[in-house]
């Protein structure tokens, strides 16, 4: 850490120490301010039982209160205040500046503003600190996404990757010329348009295609209120220092050589109302330290491979789900698929993957072998039958991977 980062930390674990009934807890006795690296880490199950305990101010400082996304277990609730929000509107700024966006930007922001959600609110805080010009179309209407970028002629967006499908979709039924249009960078959140080794996955090269655009990943996490985005080399979401720590944690909780993949553990720095210390987020990727083509040095994650609790155990080896659809995605003859764990032992999991397409059992077990080096049970399925499970009743996203341990 350099002199900067100590001094930030100091002040963020005082900060919680003196004023989080959550904190004063954890931290009593702790005197004078230890590294880092020796306070105990913080999961989301402590974060959702001791929720308001993480507060730090009082109620009357609030200005904004949002809601996690709920993807595991209930939304947390997360506040701020006026600082933080100041501090959100910064950080979607220099994400935003990362992504090659200026003053002389037209941006449509196709996501949700209202429902609790944090990200439409600070996308659009980013785009006005930075001096774009927002265009808030929300995610409901292809249509209205379609006019708005025929009468003000936007030049970026930023939206969920399957709704940037599903606008590409209704162009082509339309015969709206959104290639040669004037959209020249997507920005798309929430869903992996990247595979491990950075390529883009059939997701990803599906927008650039349609769009003509040049595409953006970036990963944010409500409750550090923070996002990561790719610059125009696209080789993992630049980390702003002064506003975030990350770690990568193995299983023991030690960190992980520059590169390996591991759980993505958190700090924020410089939040008033509800910081977070150590905290494990769940997600899996690897940070890169070494300086990036575009010229900055700050540390790069890239993209996030699953949840800590995908993880499959498959005969002595351990890897996610995305692995194996990076696989499917690229072997030629696969149309759609879905990935079913099942718990065989304590010390392995069965994995079946049902295919529907062209491509032959043999074909696919060779890739599999190949290039995740294992070799699960594969058989081929009805289009019905994968959409059944990979889209059930409730669901608000489509899913490729099955979890039935
Ligand atoms: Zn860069």
């Amino acid at each position: 850490m350099s002199d900067t980062l100590e001094q930030l930390w100091a002040a963020t674990f005082r900060h919680a120490k003196e004023h989080s009934p959550f904190y004063r807890e954890l931290f009593r006795g702790m005197n004078p301010v230890p590294r880092l690296e020796d306070v105990p880490t913080v999961d989301k199950r402590v974060l959702s039982e001791r929720n308001l305990d993480f507060l730090c101010v009082p109620r009357e400082r609030i200005v904004e209160i949002v809601t996690t996304s709920g993807t595991t277990g209930q939304p947390l609730v997360w506040m701020l205040t006026e600082a933080d929000v100041r501090r959100l509107a910064l950080n979607e700024k220099l994400s935003f500046a990362c992504a090659g966006l200026t003053p002389r930007d037209t941006v449509l922001v196709a996501v949700a503003m209202d429902r609790c959600f944090i990200a439409g609110l600070a996308y659009w805080l980013g785009l006005r600190e930075l001096g774009c010009a927002a265009v808030r179309v929300g995610p409901a209407s292809p249509l209205l996404a379609l006019e708005m970028i025929q009468r003000v002629q936007p030049t970026a967006i930023i939206a969920v990757p399957s709704f940037l499908r599903v606008i590409a979709d209704k162009a082509r039924a339309t015969g709206f010329d959104l290639k040669n249009g004037p959209v020249k960078k997507a920005i798309c959140i929430g869903e992996p348009i990247r595979d491990r080794s950075l390529a883009l996955n059939a997701s990803g090269r599906a927008i650039k295609a349609a769009w003509g655009a040049r595409v953006h990943s970036t990963y944010g996490v409500t409750e550090l209120a923070n996002s990561l985005c790719e610059c125009d080399a696209g080789a993992g979401g630049h980390l702003h220092d002064e506003q975030l720590h990350l770690e990568i944690l193995d299983d023991d909780g030690r960190p992980v050589p520059d590169g390996e993949v591991g759980e993505v553990v958190a700090t924020t720095f410089g939040v008033e109302a509800m910081p977070l210390i150590r905290y494990r987020t769940g997600d899996c990727a690897a940070l890169f330290r070494t300086p990036c083509k575009c010229g900055r040095t700050t540390p790069r994650l890239w993209p996030i491979v699953g949840r800590k609790n995908q993880k499959l155990k498959f005969k002595g080896a351990s890897l996610f789900p995305s692995t194996l659809a990076a696989v499917l995605e690229q072997t030629e003859g696969v149309e759609s698929f879905v990935i079913i764990a099942r718990r065989e032992s304590e010390l392995s999991d069965s994995i079946e993957v049902l295919v529907h397409g062209a491509a032959s059992v043999g074909t696919l077990r060779e890739a599999m072998q190949a290039r995740a080096k294992i070799a699960p049970h594969i058989r081929h399925a009805s289009r019905e039958e994968i959409e059944t499970l990979a889209m059930p009743a409730p669901a608000r996203k489509r899913r490729t991977f099955v979890d039935l341990r």
